[in-house]
């Protein structure tokens, strides 16, 4: 059996419960050994075979699968944040199917929600943007056409760029020709809850400079939009005057907001 773990964005405390039961009773780990925290494997059993699958082809990973499955053992692959977000496992779960070895996956925090939290936002404010659009600028990966950042920028949306620090030009140029104005707040989170998390935050214009000067390239999440602002609505769910099946609608409440 093959367990695909999500590790979560960094912190060794922000693995799942039953993340981290499999580490514990897993006989062979495959770790993403890019962005995965070495600590975690600090609770593997002393006999667990580890492999840093930063170094090693995609047949080897899964020969490493089929070997260990075969002789029966507890497999875990360790996947950074959530694996259903740019984790490359559609293209393992595959594999499995046709070598007909049993998976599943367990889900993780990912890095986009750790940022969040780092930086104590909501990406979903009444009245500012109720949709997260979740992207990557074009690198050697390519994108499709119709998701051209351009195109996605006209929505206005929150924005979370994974895997981008390094285009930062090209991400500005983009965003601006799509809609998102000058002005626009951005953040760059580096490393979300890892002891070595840095937040920069700026506007729009400046996404470039921002990382050159903090030094920042990779290992970040880019964050757009007016949720970074200070302006929102109050939720409808909370205010007196709105019934809900938990909650009768009430004239008024204790003016404290
Ligand atoms: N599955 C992962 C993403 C893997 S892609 C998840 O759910 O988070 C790798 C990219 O994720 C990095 O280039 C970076 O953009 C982002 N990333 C992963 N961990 C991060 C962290 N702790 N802080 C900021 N960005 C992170």
């Amino acid at each position: 059996m093959v367990h695909f773990v999500g590790s979560g964005p960094g912190a060794v405390d922000l693995i799942t419960v039953r993340g981290q039961r499999l580490i514990r009773e897993a006989d062979v780990i495959l770790y993403a050994g890019s962005l995965v925290n070495p600590a975690l494997l600090k609770e593997a059993k002393e006999s667990c075979e580890i492999h840093n699958t930063a170094v090693m082809t995609l047949a080897e990973v899964l020969s490493v699968m089929e070997r260990s499955a075969a002789e029966g053992k507890r497999i875990v692959r360790l996947h950074t944040g959530d694996p259903s977000i740019y984790g490359a496992i559609r293209e393992q779960m595959d594999a499995l199917d046709r070598m007909q070895i049993p998976y599943e996956v367990c889900p993780g925090v990912s890095s986009f929600c750790g940022a969040a939290a780092a930086m104590k936002t909501e990406y979903t404010l009444p009245e500012v943007s109720q949709t997260v659009i979740i992207t990557r600028a074009e690198g050697r990966t390519t994108v499709p056409k119709r998701e051209r950042l351009s195109a996605l920028a006209a929505h206005g949306a929150t924005m979370v760029l994974f895997l981008s620090a390094g285009l930062l030009q090209q991400v500005k140029s983009e965003l601006l020709a799509g809609g998102y104005g000058p002005d626009t707040p951005c953040a760059i989170v580096y490393k979300a809850t890892w002891p070595e998390e840095q937040i920069v935050r700026g506007v729009l214009n400046e996404l470039p400079e921002m990382a050159e000067k903090s030094g920042i390239c990779k290992t970040a999440l880019i964050l757009v939009g007016d949720f970074l602002g200070d302006e929102y609505a109050l939720s409808r769910l909370h205010a007196p005057d709105f019934a809900t099946e938990y909650r009768n609608a009430v004239s008024s409440d204790a003016e404290r907001l």
